[in-house]
């Protein structure tokens, strides 16, 4: 007989996986043979560029290549990580001590409380959010302290709200502008204001920029570490996945504060060891040469863009053309009476799939996401059948 296995504290304190219902349904759906538009998943659609897998082909045939890989990251990378910061966002960063190249932003972003909380620390996490801020926070042993993320603050969080009592216990905060998934971006006063709270109560900020590059309508998304005073409380967490179409790659990094990178490197030290160096070199290629293919894709989720906010205005759903990510945030009709009901009937009745708000946290009820990351005309003959439900 098997022994006894029983799933731990940490991870019975997870949050509930509430796409359960949806991802049965839609696996359902596929079975039977239905014809789904899945506007569900914040996976770009199309293929990494063409020069950046010539490259990772060229690098995996050199054996030099085989072996593990450094820790730290080749410095051929943290250089042109350096260089890209330097050209996009005038900023300087040391590719010695201020940049750390991951195996995904995500996987950094879960480790990165590892380095700073003890038992009882709360994190300041958005609501709603990208799930791994929760996940991250609960397997270092910390607690969460929810900002909601309301329309009527931009979908900024309201830093002066936070309680005294937890402010004083609070290590760190997360912050992700483009925003998944609200698709909001920040201001600049709510960076100044950010920096100026984290200093003031000495606290942490994560900023999660992985949709620096997808943007619109002459609208350039900062960085945080532009903002005066950032270094000295700031990591940054980028990714190549959205901008490259390279989220099965893994690979993004961390920059800011020498000491914040220094500490989430001691972690990942025990824990992994360095990221294939034929991607590396791959990485690099795309960082370096990529400007042109990031235009054009662009320009292709811009033309999706505008084409299902048209559609879904015009059947009634209240949304707002966003500046930068590829998702739209749209209220729910009033006659749904959840998220969730709301994207089990367009499943059921029209085989469109979007992902209830709720699923982000309780702050995300109300909300439905729909991913731009199906070829424009998919997203008309989408447009189309949800007409059909509206009727
Ligand atoms: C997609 C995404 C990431 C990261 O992706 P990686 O593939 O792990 O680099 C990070 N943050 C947010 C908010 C995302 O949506």
């Amino acid at each position: 007989m098997a022994i006894k296995i029983v799933q731990s504290d940490k991870l019975n304190k997870l949050p509930p996986y509430l796409f359960v219902e949806i991802d049965k349904a839609k696996r359902q759906a596929r079975q039977e043979g239905r014809d789904i538009i899945d506007l569900g998943i914040g996976d770009p659609d199309q293929a990494t560029p063409q020069f950046i897998v010539d490259k990772l082909y060229e690098a995996a045939k050199d054996k030099s290549n085989h072996r593990y890989a450094l820790d730290a990251g080749m410095s051929v990378l943290r250089e042109s990580i350096s260089r890209w910061y330097k050209k996009r966002f005038n900023v300087g960063l040391n590719p010695d001590n201020e940049v750390l190249p991951l195996i995904g932003s995500k996987e950094g972003i879960a480790h990165f409380p590892l380095a700073v909380l003890n038992k009882g620390d709360y994190a300041l996490v958005p609501d709603p959010c990208y799930p791994p801020y929760k996940g991250g926070t609960i397997f270092a042993g910390g607690k969460i302290c929810l900002l909601p993320l309301l329309s009527k603050n931009n979908f900024l969080p309201d830093l002066k709200r936070i309680r005294q009592t937890v402010l004083k216990n609070s290590k760190i905060i997360f912050v992700n502008y483009p925003n998944n998934p609200t698709a909001a971006v920040a201001t600049d006063e709510f960076y100044k204001e950010l920096i100026q709270f984290a200093l003031k109560n000495n606290i942490i900020v994560i900023s999660d920029l992985a949709y620096s590059e997808i943007y619109f309508d002459g609208f350039k998304p900062r960085s945080l570490l532009e903002f005066e005073g950032a270094k000295d409380c700031v990591i940054e967490f980028h990714s190549l996945s959205k901008t490259y179409n390279m989220t099965g790659w893994r690979v993004g990094w961390a920059c800011g504060n020498p000491q914040l990178v220094s500490l989430l490197a001691k972690v990942k030290s025990n824990i992994d060891s360095g990221i294939f160096q034929a991607i590396q070199i791959a990485a690099v290629a795309a960082l370096d040469s990529g400007d042109s293919f990031a235009d054009s894709m662009r320009r292709m989720y811009q033309e999706r863009r505008d084409v299902l906010a048209e559609g879904l205005k015009s059947l009634g759903f209240n949304v707002n053309l966003p500046k930068a990510t590829f998702y739209l945030w749209s209220k729910i009709p009033k006659r749904f009476g959840s998220s969730i009901e709301l994207a089990k009937a367009l499943l059921d009745k029209t085989n469109v799939v979007a992902t209830p708000g709720v699923g982000f946290g309780e702050h995300g009820e109300g909300y439905i996401r729909f991913a731009l990351t199906v070829p424009v005309e998919r997203i008309k003959e989408a447009v189309g059948r949800l007409g059909n439900l509206t009727k």
